[in-house]
């Protein structure tokens, strides 16, 4: 069978630490392009300084989009609109509104696109989601705290409206949540936190309504977090079990208990799934992280805090 013959566009931290190796594991594809705008791909792989130029003649049959989010709408629409089924690294963009013309797109063409979320991928997650199935939730308490200078060294794109701050790495928890909780989720109150230097936030404070709990449901994000991540969701349900997802989706505990699980590990298990989509010629687009996203931001009250230099 010919390879289906992939390009990586946006070639930064991600792409060189998740996408290239996940790549590499399946035969059935194969890395053809690169597209670094300083030309800095993978060593070996043709790189394109600009995504219309790779698209012209790389002969490329996917791509998947590892850019800021703020580019990627319009990378997307001209991959979709020239036969290219596209992976989108999370989140798919800076609106609902164009991801949504994107789904159209793709559903148009009869081309695959697929949001990623990689948090989502992780065996845990799906465990966790089939003991809460149906259960009434008493409460939810996120805690999703980190040293933005560790992870985000020198990403400026990041503090820079559309960039989310620090929603970005808080888009992740909220894909977990949206996946386990056992009904629909809403943000009542959002307190954001901004740096008089910045336009996006440092900190934010969520509460949320569902009609599967009348408890306290909260998520707590933080850049200022020095000393290790703190990436854990604590769900107790009516019924009495304690469901405790750790280290960003990775674990899961039990009633106190660790509960062992295993698979792929997220970035292969996304590539296995962008692999069935492919073969289905069918889409799959999850709005619920970047809606709450959204929605917080509709809702949110901003406090101002000291500058934050990198
Ligand atoms: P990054 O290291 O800054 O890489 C992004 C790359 O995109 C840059 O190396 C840059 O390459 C290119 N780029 C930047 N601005 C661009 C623009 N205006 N137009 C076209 N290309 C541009 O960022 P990253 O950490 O890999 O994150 C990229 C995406 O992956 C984000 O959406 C992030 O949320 C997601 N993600 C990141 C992580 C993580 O741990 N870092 C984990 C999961 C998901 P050139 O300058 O060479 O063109």
């Amino acid at each position: 069978m010919r390879p289906i013959r992939i390009g990586i566009i946006g070639f930064g931290k991600i792409a060189r630490e998740q996408h290239v190796p996940s790549i590499a594991g399946y035969p059935r594809f194969e890395l053809a392009a690169t597209g670094s705008r300083g030309g800095n791909g993978q060593p070996g792989v043709p790189c394109f300084a600009d995504h219309r130029a790779m698209i012209r003649d790389a002969e490329l049959d996917a791509v998947a989009i590892c850019t800021p989010p703020s580019v990627r709408y319009e990378i997307a629409r001209d991959c979709l609109e020239a036969g290219l089924h596209c992976l989108l690294e999370k989140p798919p963009g800076v609106s609902l509104g164009e991801v949504e013309e994107l789904a159209r797109i793709a559903g148009a063409r009869e081309m695959t696109l697929f949001t990623t979320w990689h948090t989502q991928a992780n065996p845990a997650v799906g465990a966790a989601a089939k003991l809460l199935a149906g259960e009434r939730i008493a409460s939810m308490e996120v805690i999703w705290h980190e040293d933005v200078r560790k992870w985000h060294p020198g990403q400026d794109w990041i503090w820079e409206p559309g960039g989310f701050g620090v929603f970005d790495p808080g888009i992740n928890a909220l894909s977990i949540v949206a996946q386990i909780l056992p009904g629909a989720l809403f943000v009542r109150d959002a307190e954001l936190t901004y740096p008089a230097n910045k336009q996006s936030p440092i900190a934010a404070e969520l509460s949320f309504a569902s009609p599967a709990s009348d408890g306290a449901l909260t998520a707590s994000f933080d850049w200022r977090h020095s000393g290790g991540e703190a990436w854990t969701i604590d769900i107790r349900t009516e019924a009495g079990r304690h469901v405790r997802l750790l280290d960003g989706g990775g674990r899961l505990e039990v009633d106190g208990a660790p509960r062992p699980v295993e698979g792929a590990g997220e970035y292969p298990a996304l590539y296995g799934q962008f692999l069935d989509l492919i073969d289905e010629r069918r889409s799959h687009v999850d709005l619920r992280p970047l809606r709450l996203v959204a929605d917080a931001f509709l809702v949110g009250r901003r406090t101002a805090t000291e500058p934050f230099e990198d």
